[in-house]
């Protein structure tokens, strides 16, 4: 397992890359996730990503995540080689997931949330990549 990337709730792309351009990062990729109700920029940094999320619905996870709690680290993602066995297999250890099926995230991978009550609190997305 690989830590894929980090997801940062921002109210705005073009406020919060401000920062992240000027730590020396670049965005490689600016596209929108429908079915998160997400605007998504990412950039590199080493093997894993940083990535700044914006909502597009305040009824959207972001959305209610920003009025709920503000901007600020919104999850963290684990690469896995194979979702559906991961899923599997954390289900059959009684961990609670949020999507039981995986999904469409950015950059055409398979994503799945792990609900926070079985992490210590933390969101975490699992991620597979089609194309590595
Ligand atoms: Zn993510």
């Amino acid at each position: 397992m690989k830590l894929d990337h980090i997801g940062i709730a921002v109210e705005s792309i073009e406020k919060a890359k401000i920062f992240y351009e000027e730590m020396g990062l670049s965005i490689r990729a600016l596209e929108e996730v429908p079915e998160q109700k997400v605007r998504v920029a990412v950039f590199p940094v080493g093997e894993s990503r940083i990535e700044l999320l914006e909502t597009l619905d305040p009824e959207g996870p972001v959305g209610k995540f920003l009025a709920k709690k503000g901007q600020g680290l919104h999850h963290i993602a684990m690469k896995v080689d194979d979702i559906r066995a991961a899923i599997a297999k954390l289900k059959e250890k009684g961990v609670e997931m949020i999507d039981r099926e995986p999904r469409r995230g950015a950059e055409g991978c398979l994503i799945a949330f792990v609900h926070p009550r079985s992490t210590g609190g933390v969101l975490l997305e699992l991620t597979e990549k089609k194309d590595e």
